[in-house]
């Protein structure tokens, strides 16, 4: 790691996808566990990044990297750390590890302090033990306390905690008190996720009762939970710095708002996409494809055609807060969507719906429930 690097906007994000058990309501590409299976996999990742260095010299100074899945945490800490020192990287940079609950123990984390990671996602998902039962989650909310009392004794003092809401069976007091429960443990950051399903889930693909009483929760209901969680967490005093995250000031996911903000990012790893000098990829959601893309050298496969550049950069600025910029957003497209879109502003300015001046445009927070729908009228 190097002292005083030119500033860099590159968003490193790595895909690890094993699991120690699949979870029904699940559509991110993982695989069963095994250390053989990682250990190989992990011989991939270093192979891709060499070929992109190599290629994209770019891509050797990094502002933020950030490790998910899968489940991330199953990765040696050594081996992230090695993944790591690839990248050119200030001390500042924000370096995220997606941590599952169970996992948290002092051995773990006397491995991890050696590493350089200093943000924590947790996939804590409620502090309901009746919905951690639903989503078939192996932690119990009894150990949640002392969890986070470790990572804290462990000096982690940027950690982030998942919220699932919408849950069948749940109602709003429910949510008050799941919330009640997240404020007492003091995260720099809460991520919020509505449950739903992808065709891909277990869940959806074996028929199970599950998926039918998820699609059976009211609509009224979960614009409600979503209002209730708006509430509380602003008065609580975290910023409601995009659609479904909020933070405590300054500690804004740095990693995310290159997303949000359509910065180059480098993809790594079976299922992960990327952004880079204005070509968006996907790598394949499968690791026999994954490793012939590398051997044959093939870098950004399964590109998008540069027509959805502008509709993705105006649907990632608008999850945010401070939405779109004028001048920035000329600068990355060549177009000024002001003029382009300025009968649809009008129209959704009188509606209520956004929030504009000369300079910016962003979604009203009473549209952020129905930000698809307001979107899809900007594009
Ligand atoms: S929810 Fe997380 S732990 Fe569960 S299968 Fe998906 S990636 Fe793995």
């Amino acid at each position: 790691m190097e002292q005083d690097l030119q500033e860099s906007a590159l968003a490193v994000y790595f895909h690890i996808p094993f699991c120690l058990s699949k979870c029904g309501y699940c559509s991110f590409f993982s695989e069963a566990y095994s250390s053989a299976k990682i250990q190989s996999y992990f011989s991939l990742l270093k192979r891709e990044i060499v070929l992109y260095q190599g290629q994209f010299p770019s891509t050797r100074t990094a502002d933020t990297l950030y490790f998910g899945g899968g489940s991330p945490s199953l990765l040696p800490a050594a081996q992230i750390s090695e993944l790591c020192g690839f990248f050119d990287y200030p001390d500042t940079a924000e370096i995220s590890l997606e941590i599952n609950p169970i996992q948290i123990t002092p051995a773990f984390l006397a491995e991890l302090k050696k590493s350089p990671v200093n943000r924590l996602s947790l996939g804590l998902q409620s502090r309901l033990d009746r919905e951690l039962n639903f989503l078939e989650r192996k932690h119990k909310d009894k150990d949640t306390p002392a969890r986070i009392k470790l990572l804290r004794d462990y000096g982690y003092s940027n950690i982030s905690l998942d919220l699932i809401y919408g849950l069948p069976g749940s109602n709003l007091e429910d949510l008050e008190r799941n919330l009640d429960g997240y404020l007492e443990l003091q995260p720099e950051h809460i991520s919020t996720y509505l449950l739903s399903l992808d065709e891909s889930s277990l869940w959806q693909r074996f028929g199970s009762t599950k998926a039918s009483a998820v699609q059976e929760v009211e609509e009224d209901y979960l614009a409600d939970s979503y209002a209730l969680i708006r509430r509380m967490l602003t008065e609580a005093g975290y910023l409601h710095y995009e659609i479904s995250n909020f933070a405590r000031v300054g500690y804004e996911s740095r990693h995310n708002l290159h997303y949000w903000h359509s910065d180059d990012y480098l993809g790594l790893g079976a299922s992960a996409g990327g952004f880079l000098e204005g070509v968006r990829y996907n790598n394949p959601a499968n690791l026999e494809e994954y490793a012939r893309n590398l051997d044959a050298g093939e870098l950004r496969p399964d590109r998008e055609l540069a027509d959805n550049l502008k509709m993705d950069y105006i649907i990632m600025g608008l999850r945010t807060a401070k939405g779109l910029d004028r001048r920035k957003s000329i600068q990355a497209l060549g177009i000024d969507l002001w003029q382009e879109k300025a009968e649809a502003l009008a129209r959704l300015e009188a509606l209520g719906l956004i929030i504009r001046d000369e300079e910016h445009f962003a979604l009203h927070p009473d549209a952020y429930f129905i930000s698809n729908a307001v979107i899809g009228e900007l594009i």
